[in-house]
């Protein structure tokens, strides 16, 4: 009468909240539960807060260790969940996660409807999400509603707000071959690939009451997700949650110093925060450290040199140096002269010359310099090698590039270069 609920709980360095996690499941009014604790390899911190419930019959803890070279490899709590489902018994599944809490009612709820109709699998509740800024405040709160019967779950339901069958799992399972995809691709949205899964054998049936409250903090993945594009332009600046800075430079990412940001005139205001699986999904190029300055084999790319005796100024792009013709087209495609770093004629000569830069642009032998921003009546658009690729106006924002400095692109100008990969960010529709 009283089936068994296994929650699958998956935590990582959320020392804040996932005390009050692991609590609300041991308030809650249903006392036929077992919780695995699915541990990330936290910090002390984080490790800290749980090991205060060990001693608690029904609450198993798993730590992965994962090597932070692996991190990224996989989508974390997809791999977690698989493993903890292969271990645990319970007739039905529940998820949370270290940023969540469960409402004493929740698991009554679900187990009573779940038990009444006895062809539903899978049930999804409404949940309370209260957006967090700084300071711990709550900037915004609103319900996440049901929608009746689900045959699309996925991007409508959260995470933590669906119980389902382990019979259904297992149907998951033997189509599958496993039960979460956990594909790096999935990280943002790893919930909405599995709810793929469980709709092509059923849909999700509604409760239609609040059962569980999401905190979304300022750190949270899906916030700073937002707007982000699926490719970072090269010649962006980037960090994830640890304070190391990498210019993205050629598709590759490299660690600037803050003395050689300074050094090769990139503004500290221009840096991008993105999540950590995003940025560790660029390989790692050479540092931009004191060595470019010796090597101009490793000068990165998209900056303005000049030598102290000479008048001219260059462009660098794909590894080539490329004069731009005088002040007129300086000024013309939007250069900052407070960008111009000062080289050695040795360093300028060692660098291979390519073509000039000119301007008006009429045909596509004209180069267009790598990441400039044009701007067509509403659209705009970054040039790559020659290229014109679209980018919707929220990544540009998000990516700091400002749009009254985008260069007017002539009317005539646009059919003859062709147009490139655009950069578009994914749509989330949980934030
Ligand atoms: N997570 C994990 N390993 C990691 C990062 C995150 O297992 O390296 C877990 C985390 O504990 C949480 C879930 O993945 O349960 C989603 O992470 P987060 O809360 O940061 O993302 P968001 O709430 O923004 O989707
Ligand atoms: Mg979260």
């Amino acid at each position: 009468m009283n089936p068994l609920v296994s929650i699958i709980l998956t935590s990582y360095n959320k020392s804040a909240s996932v005390g009050q996690a692991i609590e609300s499941v041991i308030k809650q009014t249903y006392p036929h539960w077992e919780l695995f604790i699915m541990d990330d390899n936290s910090n002390e911190e984080t490790v800290g807060v749980i090991e205060q419930f060990l001693d608690h019959p029904r609450i198993y803890y798993y730590n992965s260790h994962v090597a932070e070279s692996d991190r990224y490899k996989t989508t974390r709590y997809a791999t977690l969940i698989n493993q903890a489902i292969a271990d645990s018994r319970g007739k039905y599944l529940s998820y949370l996660t270290d940023d969540n809490i469960y409402l004493p009612q929740r698991l009554k709820v679900m187990v009573n409807y779940l038990e009444k109709n006895k062809t539903v699998q899978i049930v999804y509740s409404e949940q309370l999400v209260k957006v967090y800024g700084h300071n711990q405040t709550v900037t915004q709160e609103f319900v996440r509603k049901n929608y009746g019967i689900l045959h699309k779950a996925a991007n409508r339901v959260d995470h933590c707000s669906v119980m389902h069958t382990r019979k259904i799992a297992n149907q998951v399972f033997n189509k599958y071959q496993s039960y979460w995809d956990d594909d790096p691709q999935f990280w943002l949205n790893g919930d909405a690939a599995f709810w793929t899964r469980l709709n092509q054998l059923q849909p999700f049936y509604p409760i239609p009451q609040v059962l569980d409250v999401a905190w979304k903090f300022p750190e949270s993945f899906q916030r700073l997700y937002l707007h982000v594009p699926n490719t970072i332009p090269d010649g962006t600046l980037i960090r994830g949650l640890a304070k190391d800075v990498y210019l993205i430079d050629q598709q590759k990412r490299r660690k600037i110093s803050e003395e050689m940001m300074t050094r090769l005139h990139y503004s500290k205001n221009s840096i991008i925060k993105i999540p950590d699986p995003f940025l560790f999904k660029y390989d790692e190029g050479a540092p931009v450290d004191e060595n470019v300055l010796l090597s101009p084999a490793l000068f990165p790319n998209q900056r303005l040199v000049k030598s102290k005796n000479a008048p001219a100024i260059y462009y660098l792009q794909n590894n080539r140096r490329y004069l731009i013709k005088n002040m007129n087209t300086f000024n013309y495609f939007q250069f900052n002269p407070n960008e111009i770093v000062m080289v050695d004629d040795k360093t300028i000569e060692a660098i291979p010359n390519s073509q000039q830069i000119i301007e008006p642009l009429n045909t596509i032998q004209n180069i267009l310099p790598n990441g400039v921003l044009w701007k067509s009546n509403q659209q705009f658009f970054l040039s790559y090698n020659n290229r014109l690729h679209p980018i919707q106006h929220e990544v540009l924002k998000r990516l700091k590039l400002s749009d009254s400095k985008a260069v007017t692109l002539p009317p005539t100008f646009l059919p003859k270069f062709p147009r490139g990969k655009s950069f578009s960010y994914v749509k989330n529709n949980l934030m």
